[in-house]
């Protein structure tokens, strides 16, 4: 149900129940008035001719208490205000920063539950410096514009179309993450058998740090841009190599595992390569539609 409808509805039903509640005292009030009898003449009339007055309220009660059990499952979003968000993440869509969130209920949930309660935040940021953008609607276009920088975008797609653009590419990305988040499990699986060893979630996280980290190294990711992956393998190794000597320190067994066996560090190698790429292809398929 849209938002705006909940909100109406809820109005709806206090300021109906409002009136009914009233109502046995509207009515006996305006009574005496009109015909000048004291209100306590018609407090004393029988018991059932007063209950008459209180019909309105009880359908009323009834009413509520069977929409209730027809809507019970139905799932509610709370209006914007009424709902706290969370940051869970960002994509960065015709240049422009814009922020995910979630309900803050949902946080720790899995992907799969998440990904169908995501929320653009509609202050979007300036991509070059990360200031809130100004928005305003011409009579052609749609200019956002950042305050601090000289970016400045102009488009013909309505905010709330890029909101739910944005919504949908946050939602693919999440099953991007979901799927890898499975190459990983099957590649600490392989690990497992090789050595006999029981890794399990906590590497998974080592893992997937480790990833992060090569994708937050700005030579490399720029080089990516330009390179195939049999170019860029001395550059990737080079870092690969930092990060898993950095690693160790740390995290000993799972890392020197690793260093010591060249056949498991060449599958992970190779992962991490392909993986790495597909992540890029896609921040640039997002970006650029
Ligand atoms: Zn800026």
């Amino acid at each position: 149900m849209d938002r705006k409808l909940i909100i109406e509805k809820a109005y709806e039903n206090i300021i109906s129940g409002i009136i009914n509640l009233l109502l046995p005292i509207a009515i006996p009030s305006i009574y005496s008035y009109i015909t000048n009898t004291s209100l306590k003449t018609i407090y004393e009339l029988p018991f059932y001719i007063y209950l008459l007055l209180f019909v309105p309220l009880i359908f009323w009660i009834i009413r509520i208490l069977i929409k209730a059990k027809m809507e019970e499952g139905i799932e509610y979003y709370l209006p914007d205000y009424m709902t706290k968000y969370i940051n869970c993440g960002h994509i960065v869509y015709k240049d422009i920063y814009w922020t995910i969130q979630i309900p803050r209920d949902y946080r720790g949930k899995s992907i799969s539950i998440i990904k169908n309660h995501l929320n653009v935040s509609d202050e979007p940021k300036c991509n070059n410096c990360g200031t809130k953008l100004e928005f305003t609607k011409h009579d052609m276009w749609y200019t956002w514009k950042c305050v601090n920088c000289d970016f400045v975008k102009r488009t013909l797609i309505s905010p709330d179309r890029l909101y739910s653009r944005v919504e949908k590419k946050y939602e693919r990305w999440l099953e991007l993450k979901e799927e890898e988040k499975k190459k990983m499990i099957n590649l600490i699986h392989i690990i497992n058998t090789k050595f006999e060893t029981s890794y399990g979630k906590y590497e998974l996280k080592l893992l997937q740090k480790l990833k992060d980290n090569l994708l937050q190294n700005k030579e490399l990711v720029n080089e990516i841009d330009n390179k195939n992956k049999d170019e860029i393998k001395p550059l990737f190794q080079k870092y690969y190599n930092k990060e898993l000597k950095n690693k160790t320190k740390f995290n000993a067994n799972f890392y020197t595992d690793i260093e010591n066996n060249i056949e498991v560090k060449n599958i992970l190698e190779e992962f991490l390569i392909d993986d790495i790429y597909e992540e890029l292809e896609f921040v640039n398929l997002i970006n650029h539609d």
